[in-house]
């Protein structure tokens, strides 16, 4: 196996000449800002936005990487983990040419930025019990495989992705494998961020949207070696993190204890959840979760969904997805919130 940056990249990326903007090419202290045609009288807010914003974001980047125990050069910030996706397609995949490994039921937008991207998929199911295929992998890997996605935690299942295994697909495939932690932050597994270092062909995604409560602000983070890191900042839009993001961000960042509380609320609640539902004889299966939401196989997944809708109470319909049949996707809410939605499925039973 040899991983090769270089050799992995687009042409057309390893060409790119990257737009420079006013504020890239001017760094220091100034106080006459004349250089981006932005009005200098101000903005027509309490809080002045006039400004254009820091295009590499190094307060909040400086500020995630004492939480995240990450260099500040391992971290890419974007609008959202789906602009990190999509950048991840447009470094490394050929249209019409290179393919990428998708281990379905996984969350959709892999799928969707491949399609709009023009890139071939090549589907290999997780087993029954939401595990990867390893032997199904490596048989679909060929040349021109540039990306394997896996999500752990994965969505929609709620799982963990075995750690073992995903060190064998990082050690054995010589393309980037991308790990969506999206939802790390409530699982009892470790991050794959400490090992950066081992893996030079490992990216791996986190968001400000689940855990953090800031799903509003589409802050999405990856981590990876410094070269891909200088890649994605090369292609991003120049100022992809608008500044009322970056000043919340650095707000909320301050605040972990809270974070921190909510997680073990929340997973305090997921038990909770869990064992009310599996008293309830319709509900066949619950899949053991390590995210903020459950999977349940049960009896008449539409109709219940439909009743719930009635009842203004709206979870996610995944009955029709392959290896999800008969399931609903549940997030776990408040504990208010839990006791009035086993309420409603308790009276739709009945
Ligand atoms: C919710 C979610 C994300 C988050 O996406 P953002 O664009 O950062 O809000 C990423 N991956 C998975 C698997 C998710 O479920």
């Amino acid at each position: 196996m040899s991983f090769n940056l270089e050799n992995l990249l687009r042409d057309n990326i390893k060409k790119l000449v990257p737009y420079s903007s006013a504020r890239d090419e001017f760094k220091g202290e100034a106080s006459v800002l004349l250089d981006a045609n932005e009005n200098s009288f101000g903005s027509p807010l309490s809080h002045h936005y006039n400004r254009y914003p820091d295009p590499l974001q190094h307060q909040v980047k400086s500020k995630l990487s004492s939480i995240k125990g990450v260099p500040a050069d391992n971290i890419f910030l974007g609008n959202g983990s789906d602009e990190a996706i999509d950048i991840l397609y447009r470094a490394f995949c050929k249209p019409g040419v290179d393919n990428v490994i998708l281990v379905p039921p996984t969350y959709g937008m892999y799928e969707v930025s491949a399609n709009i991207n023009d890139v071939e998929i090549r589907k290999v199911n997780l087993s029954p019990d939401y595990q990867l295929n390893l032997d199904g992998i490596a048989a679909a890997i060929d040349a021109n495989t540039k990306l394997i996605f896996i999500c752990s935690p994965n969505n929609p299942t709620g799982n963990s992705i075995r750690r073992q295994d995903i060190e064998t697909v990082l050690t054995n495939f010589d393309g980037i494998v991308v790990i969506d932690e999206a939802y790390i932050n409530f699982s009892k597994q470790r991050s794959f961020t400490q090992e950066l270092n081992e893996f030079p062909n490992l990216v791996i995604l986190q968001t400000l949207s689940k855990a953090w409560g800031l799903a509003a602000l589409r802050l999405g983070m990856a981590f990876a070696s410094k070269e891909i890191i200088a890649v994605f900042n090369k292609i991003k839009p120049p100022y992809n993190i608008n500044q009322a993001t970056q000043d919340l961000v650095l707000e909320a960042l301050g605040n972990v204890e809270q974070v921190n509380t909510w997680i073990k609320d929340t997973v305090a609640e997921r038990e909770k959840l869990v064992e009310a539902l599996a008293t309830i004889e319709q509900i066949h299966h619950i899949t053991p979760s390590d995210a903020n939401f459950i999977l349940a196989k049960l009896v008449e997944p539409r109709e219940l969904y439909n009743f719930l809708v009635n009842k203004g109470i709206i979870v996610r319909d995944r009955s029709k997805v392959e290896l999800c049949e008969g399931c609903l996707r549940i997030t776990v809410g408040t504990a208010d919130e839990n006791v009035k939605l086993i309420e409603a499925i308790k009276q739709f039973y009945i």
